[in-house]
């Protein structure tokens, strides 16, 4: 079997926020993170939305960005790689709802449902954040080019 070829499998909507610190530079680290995992391909990015910050804490303004992966790796794999990556970014996890360097959420994974605490997908969040959405819109429509054995 060849190497190097573009991975099939699903295809992946993550968020990506943060409202700590350099925001646009923790959003450019996760998108090249994001191109770099196994089995993953970036396909396409949304454009960056800011949103003020929801829920009982408060704190500064988001940075909102959508990304459109191509994955073969299983949720729980893509979840794990995820929560590293908002390690490298110094993401403390203490106060729910908290400010954060960087939150990266799993929006959508192809037609699949999960309803562990730990992964839940659709996120349910999604019905609650039009931007989200908007997101989503501006991501739906990209198709993703399958290279064809016979050209
Ligand atoms: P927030 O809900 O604000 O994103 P965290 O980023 O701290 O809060 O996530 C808390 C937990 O939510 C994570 O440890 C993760 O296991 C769980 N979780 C459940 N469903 C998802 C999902 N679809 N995407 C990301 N995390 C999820
Ligand atoms: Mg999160």
């Amino acid at each position: 079997m060849a190497t190097g070829q573009q991975p099939s499998g699903e295809r992946v909507y993550v968020a990506l926020g943060s409202n700590v610190g350099d925001r646009a530079r923790h959003l450019a680290y996760a998108r090249a993170r994001l191109a770099t995992l196994p089995r993953t391909r970036l396909v396409k990015a949304s454009s960056v939305e800011e949103t003020a910050a929801l829920g009982p804490i408060p704190q500064g303004a988001y940075l909102n960005q959508m990304v459109l992966l191509e994955t073969a790796l299983e949720p729980g794999a893509l979840l794990a790689h995820l929560h590293a990556i908002e390690a490298e970014r110094g993401r403390e996890r203490g106060i729910r709802w908290g400010p954060r360097t960087l939150d990266l959420d799993i929006v959508r994974f192809g037609d699949r449902a999960a309803h562990d605490p730990g992964l839940t997908i659709p996120h349910p969040e999604l019905p609650n954040r039009p931007f989200w959405q908007r997101e989503l819109a501006e991501l739906d429509g990209t198709p993703i080019p399958r290279p064809t054995p016979d050209g």
